[in-house]
């Protein structure tokens, strides 16, 4: 699990994000235009929250949200099926950037 500390700062973010797609077989998006808040805003999860949570989903207080620490419990069949995760931070490695957009939340709302 990342540390905090690592994720305080957007480019710390990035830091951690490129691990992860290294060791998960997937790239980081190049569009920086796209991954630069999101990458903001995980860092700023980390300073409230202590955890890098999915910016793109809700935090609700008193609920388990363990599935949506970074990378989410669902990046990896949506990176299957659809070539990125939620966000599209992650893409698969043939995806095509310009074709990131919208995919349906996989979350469950009874989980
Ligand atoms: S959708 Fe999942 S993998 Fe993508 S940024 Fe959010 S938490 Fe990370």
């Amino acid at each position: 699990m990342p540390k905090s500390t690592d994720l305080d700062e957007p480019r710390g973010a990035k830091d951690y994000a490129d691990r992860v797609a290294l060791h998960r077989g997937w790239v980081v998006n190049p569009d920086s235009g796209l991954t630069q808040p999101i990458l903001e805003g995980l860092s700023s999860q980390a300073r409230r929250f202590g955890r890098p949570f999915c910016p793109c989903r809700d935090i609700e207080e008193g609920q388990n949200n363990q599935d949506i620490v970074c990378p989410c419990r669902y990046a990896a069949e949506d990176i299957s099926q659809y070539g990125q995760c939620y966000c599209g931070l992650f893409l698969s490695r043939g995806k095509d950037p310009e074709t990131v957009g919208s995919i349906p939340e996989r979350r469950p709302d009874d989980r």
